[in-house]
């Protein structure tokens, strides 16, 4: 028997009216790899695209135990103060294997959890990034079809999930701790150069004192670093999460990106490069997939290393053999 058909209209209309059950439902669609999904989640997606791209996108990172879900909590719950509906989406690339023990932990999101103004959907299933990625900015434009205005993204610093996210957001947020070998010497120089906003995070109590040389010591390390693209100086700040302090500069850091981003219609220019990088960022993962995929190329793959084990070849013959350039 075939299962029911989903009613793409009437969930549309829902949806945009702000619906819960009916954005967690179009959200499942797109997540189904079930081939009668396929076709529905297209639907819902090509309704919700013209009702897209209105809201802020607003992109976290940091270690396991930074504070992420504590500091989410506190900045989502000052937001939902101002009226503006927040929705937390993850991204999790290792959660087919872990389950979500990396981001799972929504207990620390008391507030958002139980406002109806929030939303939060842990990362989707799934064992590629790209395919993680992609089902996450096709929820990022459902959530925007159903009225949320502020979308954070959340990522661990696992492998590119990291770029990934800053390639599907307006304004990037490290979160980094002093001291506990979370410091200056442990960070990647890539990260600071995505980063738009520093936030030392849990200075409180007897962690003030390092916060703050924390903060000297990065603040340092951006003057080497060169300056963003845009025109944006990415400034580092310290906060607590836990205590709520320091959200209020937070979200000061986050209104003067959008002032300067008006300026000159960054965000707008930002987006469209994004929207192209993913295109190309497809595409090659497609290819290799489907190349990489083919019973034959295995097989001869498997011969060719072994020649260049042997010395009878050297891998760039191998290569020009394979794509039939040699
Ligand atoms: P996540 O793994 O990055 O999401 O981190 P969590 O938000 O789950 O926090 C990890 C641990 O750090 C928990 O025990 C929190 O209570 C604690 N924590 C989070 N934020 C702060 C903070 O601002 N100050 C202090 N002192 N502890 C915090």
């Amino acid at each position: 028997r075939h299962k029911k058909a989903v009613d793409i209209d009437p969930l549309f209309e829902q949806l945009k009216k702000g619906n819960i059950s009916a954005l967690s439902q179009a959200i499942t669609l797109v997540e189904s790899t079930a081939g009668e999904d396929i076709a529905f989640a297209k639907a819902i997606l090509s309704k919700a695209l013209p009702y897209s791209g209105k809201s802020f996108r607003l992109g976290i990172t940091g270690v396991p135990g930074v504070g992420k879900s504590t500091f989410i909590e506190a900045l989502g719950s000052s937001l939902i103060a101002t009226g503006k509906k927040v929705a937390v989406l993850a991204i999790d690339p290792s959660s087919s294997i872990s389950r979500g023990s990396i981001l799972g932990d929504k207990t620390r999101m008391e507030e958002l959890v139980k406002s109806d103004q929030a939303f939060i959907r842990p990362s989707p299933a799934g064992t590629t990034l790209g395919g993680v990625a992609r089902k996450t900015r096709e929820a990022i434009i459902l959530c925007e079809a159903a009225g949320f205005d502020f979308i954070i993204i959340e990522t661990v610093g696992v492998g590119q999930s990291e770029t990934a996210v800053h390639s599907m957001t307006d304004f990037f947020l490290l979160l980094k701790l002093a001291g506990a070998g979370d410091d200056l010497q442990g960070i990647k120089k890539g990260i600071m150069e995505m980063a738009d906003l520093i936030v030392i995070n849990k200075a409180d109590g007897e962690n003030r004192t390092a916060a703050k040389h924390a903060q000297r010591e990065f603040r340092n390390a951006l003057h080497l670093l060169h300056p963003k693209n845009h025109g944006w100086s990415t400034k580092v700040i310290t906060a607590s999460g836990l205590k709520q302090e320091g959200i209020t500069d937070v979200l000061e850091q986050i209104e003067a990106f959008q002032s300067h981003s008006n300026t000159d219609n960054s965000i707008e220019k930002q987006r469209n490069q994004q929207e192209i990088y993913w295109l190309h960022q497809t595409i090659e993962d497609r290819l290799k997939s489907e190349f990489y995929g083919r019973p034959e190329i295995e097989q001869r793959l498997n011969e060719l290393e072994q020649q260049i084990l042997l010395k009878k070849m050297t891998a760039f013959e191998a290569a020009d053999r394979l794509l039939d350039r040699g």
